[in-house]
């Protein structure tokens, strides 16, 4: 008689595979939650849906691998060069691709800054590439001795900045350094998922110095397209080069390709630019109503457009919060980041509607404690 099924696919499995859990949304979890409506301020989404033409004439095409008008357009956005850039499904699509082409599975390792972005430890162990560690110090600047005790250890050294969870930028100084420390043995990958928020800190415009950076970027944030699945990696030819080796023929999909270069048009940059103002002068007023309350100890940097805070309360308030709709994220698990929350900016309603949950919360916190 046959095996059960169930042995078949423990055998075969990847032993890499075996402890991973599949990605399980706090989106999916959380919609169960009654039948109100949801407010979602928990993955860094922009509240905006802006508006896209479709035209189907080529969909019974395989599309570019890398759609010219979108190359182009970004890398006029970026200021760099067409052959600098990489199109992919979204920056995470990026992150796999520099594993994948740099690491060799079961040999290699790859260093990481916590807390930080998961999606970077998380490519590396699908991939069975080792993930060390050189955690930020207590004031999210990076530990630059820490990091460059990896060199010879590690053959990709991912540095978010602005970083997600803690908004904070990376100084300029430390990671020019960290660059020429591993100029000869590892890429230093700079994540600029949030660079719309944090412009003149970008390092596009130093890519012909520096052979060994590549940049990632996204349309997810800022541009308002999370669903469309597009980011993009920026670095000198011979990194892109090696990318396209990896990448699927056709990872692109023709719709994507054609509202991405819509996104990147003259006005699709100025709808850019307007977003980002408001989502900044939103920030700024949330920050600012956060700090009123006395169980609330902002952390980290705004240079994203997310915000990071520490409360005692940090599981009922959560529980309230998703108990009235709106769903946030928790942080707390990350080194150093102990009762810490995450809410993304959301339109001026959704922020409004947050911030008088967050007082009610306070509110009956106090009543009950009196009772
Ligand atoms: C959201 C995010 C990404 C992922 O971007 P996608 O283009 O949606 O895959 C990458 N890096 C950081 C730091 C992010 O916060």
């Amino acid at each position: 008689m046959a095996e059960p099924v169930n042995n078949l696919i423990d055998l075969l499995l990847n032993d890499n595979i075996k402890a991973l859990k599949p990605y399980e949304s706090a989106r999916r979890l959380f919609s169960g939650a009654g039948n109100k409506q949801q407010i979602w301020l928990n993955a860094n989404e922009s509240p905006f849906a802006n508006e896209y033409d479709i035209d189907a004439q080529r969909f019974n095409r395989y599309p570019d691998c890398q759609p010219p008008a979108v190359i182009d357009a970004y890398a006029q956005y970026a200021g760099i060069e067409s052959d600098q850039l990489l199109v992919s499904r979204g920056a995470d699509e990026g992150i796999e691709l520099l594993i994948r082409a740099f690491c060799t599975p079961g040999k290699d390792s790859v260093l990481i800054c916590p807390p930080t972005y998961g999606m970077y430890a998380i490519s590396a162990e699908t991939c069975d590439v080792g993930v060390e560690r050189a955690p930020l110090n207590p004031d999210f600047s990076l530990d630059v001795d820490a990091i460059k005790a990896f060199k010879g250890k590690v053959n990709l050294v991912f540095i978010c900045s602005p970083n997600n969870p803690t908004g904070t930028s990376v100084d300029k100084n430390q990671l020019r350094e960290v660059i020429a420390h591993f100029a000869d043995s590892a890429i230093v990958v700079i994540d600029e998922a949030y660079i719309e928020f944090d412009q003149d800190n970008s390092w596009a415009s130093q890519l012909n110095q520096y052979p060994n950076i590549a940049i990632l970027r996204t349309l997810s944030k800022a541009f308002a397209l999370a669903g469309l699945r597009c980011g993009f990696t920026l670095a000198q030819a011979p990194i892109i080069q090696a990318l396209m080796k990896v990448i699927a023929p056709y990872p692109i999909p023709e719709p994507v390709a054609q509202i991405a270069a819509q996104a990147l048009g003259q006005k699709g940059l100025a709808t850019l630019a307007q977003q980002v103002a408001l989502l900044n002068a939103e920030k700024a007023d949330l920050k600012n109503a956060l700090t009123a309350f006395n169980d609330i100890e902002l952390v980290g940097d705004d240079k994203a457009n997310f915000i990071l805070f520490r409360t005692p309360q940090k599981s009922a308030l959560m529980a309230h919060l998703v108990a009235n709709g709106i769903l946030i994220r928790d942080q707390s698990k990350q080194v150093n980041l102990d009762n810490c929350l995450r809410i993304t900016v959301g339109s001026p309603e959704q922020n409004k509607q947050l911030l008088s949950e967050i007082s009610r919360f306070f509110t009956l916190q106090t009543s009950t404690q009196e009772a």
